[in-house]
């Protein structure tokens, strides 16, 4: 095992993977920009490195920064968190190269999957079923991208190759929208990812948002841990995240996860790693993967009791998986709500001093947050500030223990969305659940009238 890990990361995900690194006996380096001095990981630091000022580009994403961070405080690996360098290769080789351990897959295993087009044909390589759409990159003449769209059939939606967190797609419903969408997405990813490449998907009218989360080692074991619903979603952006999925047959996920496992083994994975799917009348389709940690993690924790960040860790040792995917079992329900620093309604980012700040508590209640009362939210980053993760015997209970966590939550001094997860525990729709991805965007144009 490690004696040192460097976290290359701020907020929640950073205190989450310091708990764990006290946990496992190995020593934590966190580092910091000028806007999170007084974060609560910093202060509790075994030690702590300042990259540089507020804005990303010259903190968090500096990359030679972080790497010198590492190296004067001799530690041996680096752990990405989600987000930042998280998904980039560049930065896995650096970190590889400069002699630390890189806490993800290979730079090779992020370089294939960042790139959702190079992502898709590796998977349909390896038996996982697609989005149907074009082969690869959309080429530029009008006339074939017509005639891929004829062949996939309206709507279509047109998305980056090199595209994240919910941007870079459009959806075409009709051919004479169609070579002008291709041609502005195109020019969106260009100044967004540095990509001009895009590609086309039959655009799902009803889906679902299941992904399913693997982990492996670097001896070729590889598991699935069962599956997340993130259909609650705005802007294509995750707000309530649940595992397991309410209403799918166990014998589709079988199915599914076991051809994850099999897409590990055949590219060589490791670490952990999500695969996700759009799911539509009992058909799962891959839309990408991420070969990281992610947000919505605690849910799965909770409902199969693996540690998700210690088990990174382990791997990254060189450690073998310490379960089989027979000793994996699913136990009750979770479901984690994301708090950001925002209007409820009105989505407008509300940093600034937390006055008050209460966690809720009880059987069954996590709260993952770097939060605490004189906590001040920078503006230079992103709006979520914690996650309140609730686990039951059955949804039921755990609905209802997310409803009581919700109201003892206090956060007084900015807004946050807890009104708004307040709101939607109580829907009948999502009460009842297996609501789709367009389910909030409309409930929320309703709620508007
Ligand atoms: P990102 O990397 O930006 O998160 P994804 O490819 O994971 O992009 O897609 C994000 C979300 O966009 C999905 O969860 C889904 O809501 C929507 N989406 C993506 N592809 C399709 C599609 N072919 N049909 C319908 N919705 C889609």
């Amino acid at each position: 095992m490690f004696k040192k890990i460097l976290v290359a990361n701020r907020g929640e995900i950073a205190l989450r993977i310091q708990r764990a690194c006290r946990e496992l006996g190995v020593k934590a380096v966190m580092v910091y920009s000028e806007a999170d001095r007084d974060a609560k990981y910093v202060k509790l630091a075994d030690e702590a490195v300042c990259i540089g000022p507020a804005p990303s580009p010259l903190s968090y994403l500096n990359m030679p920064a972080i790497i010198s961070a590492a190296e004067v405080t001799d530690a041996e690996a680096i752990h990405p968190g989600y987000g930042f360098l998280a998904e980039n290769a560049d930065f896995a080789e650096r970190v590889e190269k400069s002699g630390f351990q890189f806490i993800g897959p290979t730079p090779d295993s992020i370089r294939i999957m960042g790139d959702k087009v190079s992502a898709k044909q590796a998977m349909i390589r390896a038996g996982v079923p697609c989005v149907p759409g074009s082969e690869g990159e959309l080429p530029d003449d009008p006339v074939q991208i017509r005639r891929i769209a004829r062949t996939v059939g309206y709507p279509v939606i047109i998305k980056a190759a090199g595209g994240g967190g919910g941007r870079g797609m459009r959806v075409v419903h009709t051919e004479a929208a169609l070579v002008n969408a291709v041609q502005m997405t195109k020019a969106e990813a260009t100044a967004a990812f540095g990509n001009p490449a895009v590609y086309m998907e039959k655009f799902l009218q009803n889906p679902r948002h299941i992904e399913i989360q693997v982990l492996a080692d670097k001896h070729r074991n590889a598991v699935y841990l069962g599956e997340r619903d993130c259909s609650m979603q705005r802007r294509h952006q995750k707000v309530i995240e649940e595992a397991p999925a309410p209403g799918i047959p166990r014998k589709l996920i079988e199915r599914i996860g076991e051809r994850c496992v099999a897409a590990c083994k055949k590219i060589g994975y490791r670490g952990a790693g999500t695969f996700e799917f759009l799911y539509e009348n009992g058909e799962f389709y891959f839309i990408e993967m991420n070969t990281r940690v992610q947000v919505e993690h605690p849910v799965t924790e909770l409902i199969t009791g693996v540690d998700i960040v210690r088990t990174q860790i382990m791997v990254a040792a060189g450690e073998k998986l310490p379960f089989t995917q027979r000793q994996i079992q699913i136990n009750g329900h979770a479901i984690e709500c994301r708090v950001n620093a925002e209007d409820p309604y009105k989505f407008t980012p509300s940093p600034g001093r937390i006055t008050m700040w209460h966690a809720p508590g009880g059987p069954g209640v996590r709260v993952d947050s770097h939060a605490y009362t004189n906590y001040y939210v920078p503006p230079n980053y992103d709006s979520m500030i914690g996650k309140i993760i609730v686990h039951g015997d059955t949804r039921e209970q755990a609905l209802a223990r997310m409803r009581t966590a919700l109201m003892e939550t206090v956060v007084e001094g900015i807004n946050t969305n807890v009104p708004l997860h307040c709101e939607l525990m109580v829907d009948a729709n999502f009460v009842a659940g297996g609501t789709n991805i367009h389910y909030l965007e409309e409930w929320l144009a309703q709620r508007k009238r």
